[in-house]
């Protein structure tokens, strides 16, 4: 088999982690397999070097950004690759560039457009293991770019996906994907497979056991990819496609996102085109925009729009709407960083009623006020403050039997 292998960031913490992951390595070349070794930089260590480049300038420049970025999954790669030849083994270390990851000019969230894996392979077809530099890619004109945070769980499923590789294994901290993050519910259950629907919503929704993208990616190219642990022989979570026994479960899981933010445009004109302008704006800066809430105003005159972006964004976002909000003659605008978001998940939702009904019971039984709400065919998403974040996953999780 050829197994496309990812290490994640607690996974290299140190050289004691990376010579581990060298002998679990080894143990599956020695199995018979082919492996492609995807690793993150060590834990901790981009946000370290996010905090170097504030040190040196307050808005650093993305390009350079994305420059610095690169270099911290660099190290690993080729730490790995120097413990895989001390056990003996051929190992051959890439930067995203020399895999030949070939992504939009976006800087540090840029989309992989094609993988040119020509070398990888050869260096496969020779004997090699090859270890590969995650989060990274090269633009058509050869500048550096970084996937997003979390972003190595995207290069080891696109490498899986453009090689063909019989299986893709993300190895983390927790054994699997959970019904709940286990950090914070400690009933909280493994699960033994989920379909690629209910994980891609899971992680848009905040469960970072997975990058949203590498979800989007594996089920698109139809990757099965298994999520274990690194530091135990614990079987893991399958991610595959949708079966029969998985709709009997109304509710699979719960996720948080403390990561967004509310902007609130008070007293805009109700008319057509306005929210256009205004989220027309907004994309054009490569902002994504997750809620919305407009209300229709009871005089017919005007009306508050509330949104939420990414945190990270939320500055830029707040300049554009500040501008749109002069330009269309509204009140003003207002940012709201204390939220949360927390969401169920479930492929049984789209034959079981009264879900939401349970869902808002739940939380108003401990108190915590809904301020917007969202709901697609298999999720429903509650706005709230965020310090009841903890507790309303803990109450979701009991209200819905999620518990071992
Ligand atoms: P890595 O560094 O290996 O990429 P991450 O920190 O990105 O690891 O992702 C693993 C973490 O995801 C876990 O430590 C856990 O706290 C968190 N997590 C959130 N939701 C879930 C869930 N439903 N199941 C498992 N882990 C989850
Ligand atoms: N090192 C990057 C991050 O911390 C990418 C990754 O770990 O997947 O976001
Ligand atoms: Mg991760």
């Amino acid at each position: 088999m050829l197994i496309v292998q990812k290490y994640g960031g607690t996974s290299v913490a140190n050289i004691e982690r990376i010579k581990a992951v060298a002998e679990r390595v080894s143990k599956t070349v020695k199995e018979g397999h082919k492996v492609v070794v995807v690793v993150s930089a060590m834990a901790g260590e981009t946000d370290k070097l996010i905090e170097l480049s504030h040190q040196v300038c307050p808005d650093p420049p993305l390009r350079e950004l994305d420059l610095l970025l690169s270099s911290g999954e660099r190290v690993t790669a080729a730490l790995t690759a120097m413990a895989l030849n001390a056990l003996g083994h051929k190992a051959v270390a890439f930067t995203g560039r020399q895999m030949g990851i070939i992504t939009d000019a976006v800087h540090t969230k840029a989309r992989i457009e094609r993988i040119e894996a020509k070398r990888a392979i050869k260096a496969l077809e020779e004997g090699y293991i090859v270890v590969v530099a995650g989060f990274q890619g090269i633009t058509a004109e050869e500048d550096v770019t970084t996937l997003g945070r979390g972003g190595s769980d995207l290069t080891a499923v696109a490498i899986a996906a453009a090689l063909n590789a019989d299986l893709c294994e993300i190895y983390t901290d927790v054994d699997g994907v959970f019904t709940a993050d286990p950090n914070i519910v400690s009933n909280a259950r493994k699960l033994d497979k989920i379909s690629y629907e209910e994980m891609l919503e899971l992680a848009s929704l905040g469960a970072k056991v997975l990058q949203t993208r590498s979800v989007e990616f594996a089920m698109k190219y139809n990757v099965p990819v298994v999520v274990r642990s690194s530091f135990n022989w614990n079987p893991g979570t399958l991610v595959t496609k949708e079966d029969k026994d998985m709709e009997k479960v109304v509710v699979s899981g719960i996720a948080h996102d403390k990561n967004q933010a509310k902007i609130t445009i008070l007293k805009v004109p109700d008319r057509p085109g306005i929210a256009a302008k205004l989220f027309k704006a907004i994309a054009d800066a490569n902002i994504v925009v997750d809620m919305i809430v407009q209300n229709i105003s009871s005089d017919g005159k005007a009306t508050d729009i509330s949104f939420t972006v990414p945190k990270t964004d939320a500055k830029k976002a707040m300049e554009i709407t500040k501008k749109v909000s002069e330009e269309l003659g509204a009140e003003g605008v207002l940012l709201n960083e204390e939220i949360a978001k927390v969401s169920i998940v479930g492929v049984g939702m789209r034959t079981h009623s009264g879900v939401a009904a349970q869902m808002f019971e739940a939380l108003a039984k401990h108190g915590i006020n809904i301020m917007a709400i969202s709901t697609s065919e298999i999720k429903i998403s509650c706005l709230i403050d965020a310090k009841y974040t903890e507790l309303a996953v803990r109450v979701l999780h009991e209200a819905f039997n999620l518990g071992s």
